[in-house]
């Protein structure tokens, strides 16, 4: 089959391991027989050096006119000082709202051959393997927000809003993917308290009967963050708003232990998605060969399951990161004694060699 892939490499080590993503990706197109046509885009500091925009106009009308997006990481010292409004990371806000991006997906997995690397030493670490859907362009983050006096002095105010038609389809992904995984949702609000988070639960349970397969259970957000240290692996799919699902994405992903390792994907309505490791730039190591390009891997075998619907693809990507894990393969960040140190440029080929 043919595809379009908007390319966007971004900043720092952005570059670097989306080339070892392309790389693997090249290696399934001559496997599987299918032609990846790319697009390579600017966003970012190096789209404010070339353009003097973090998001140009085309950027956005290239990435609509294909399947899917990958992109790097943006960000750099560089640009720390400009406005606001005109720097790098503006690039991602622009990009998701353009691009109508409002379900995130972050899974957060303990590889058995890492399990060093996670946070928690006790229980069965290797069972971690969590998927965060959070709704991305609803809830306090997009809500009236302001400032007013008052008798006690100023006022400031962030106002949470969701809708049935965001609750609902919001939660749809969520059971479909978790129909695709163990079968399970956790939905996490803060229903005891908040208007919005009722009407969240009211609309999640409703659309629960569409998927009498998939099992359901609801945690407010503060047990769910103990849940969360105290027995990960009781979860599959966390189904969650913006703002909880911002925090909770990320201390689930800290449990890992491996920034390296963690992939993104950020959904719409149809197949369309951008795909992305959840690092950022690492302006620290860039240049020098040392970055995971595996995050980057891992987000381009997100896109081939959830955008390109090529599942086949997306297990040999998956199950060729492991196999190089398991040979002991290790770039700087996960590498541990006993085993073999390699640059960026290796991992990618490492990668590619074991898809079959
Ligand atoms: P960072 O994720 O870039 O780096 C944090 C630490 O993790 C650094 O020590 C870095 O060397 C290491 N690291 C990150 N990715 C790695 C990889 N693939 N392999 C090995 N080590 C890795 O976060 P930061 O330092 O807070 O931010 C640097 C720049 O990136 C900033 O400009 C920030 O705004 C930007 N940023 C961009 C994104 C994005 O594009 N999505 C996300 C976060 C931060």
């Amino acid at each position: 089959m043919n595809f379009r892939l908007a390319v966007i490499p971004g900043d720092g080590i952005g570059p670097e391991v989306v080339n070892q993503a392309l790389k693997v990706l090249d290696r399934v197109a001559s496997v599987y027989g299918h032609t990846f046509e790319k697009v390579n885009l600017l966003a970012g500091g190096c789209a404010i050096d070339e353009t003097g925009e973090p998001l140009p106009k085309v950027t956005v009308e290239e990435c609509l006119k294909s399947d899917a997006v990958l992109l790097g990481a943006v960000g750099g010292s560089k640009w720390d000082n400009l406005p606001g409004n005109k720097r790098p990371e503006q690039a991602l806000l622009g990009l998701r709202g353009q691009l109508k991006l409002y379900a995130n997906l972050r899974p957060a997995v303990v590889y058995e051959q890492l399990k060093d690397a996670c946070l928690l030493k006790a229980g069965n670490t290797s069972d971690i393997d969590i998927m965060v859907v959070r709704e991305l362009t609803g809830g306090i983050y997009f809500g009236e927000r302001g400032r007013r006096d008052s008798e006690m002095g100023q006022q400031a105010f962030d106002t949470e809003v969701y809708s049935t038609y965001e609750i609902e389809r919001i939660a749809r992904i969520a059971f479909d993917i978790a129909r695709k995984r163990k079968s399970r949702v956790t939905s996490v609000d803060k229903a005891n308290i908040l208007e919005s988070s009722r009407l969240w639960r009211e609309v999640v349970t409703q659309i629960s009967k569409d998927y009498p397969d998939v099992e359901l259970n609801h945690l407010y957000v503060d047990n769910a963050s103990m849940q969360l240290i105290k027995d990960p692996s009781q979860f599959d799919v966390i189904l969650t708003t913006n703002m909880f699902g911002d925090i909770l994405s990320d201390e689930a992903s800290m449990i890992t232990g491996s920034i390296g390792m963690l992939p993104s994907a950020s959904l719409g309505d149809g197949n369309f998605g951008l795909y992305e490791p959840v690092h950022g730039s690492a302006p620290d190591i860039a240049g020098q060969d040392k970055a995971n390009p595996l995050a980057t891997i891992l987000s381009a075998a997100m896109m081939l399951r959830y955008t390109l619907n090529l599942k086949k693809e997306a297990d040999a990507v998956e199950k060729a990161v492991n196999r190089v894990l398991e040979e002991g393969y290790r770039t700087g960040d996960i590498m541990s004694p006993g085993k073999t140190l390699v640059g960026t440029q290796k991992m990618g080929d490492m990668v590619a060699g074991f898809i079959e």
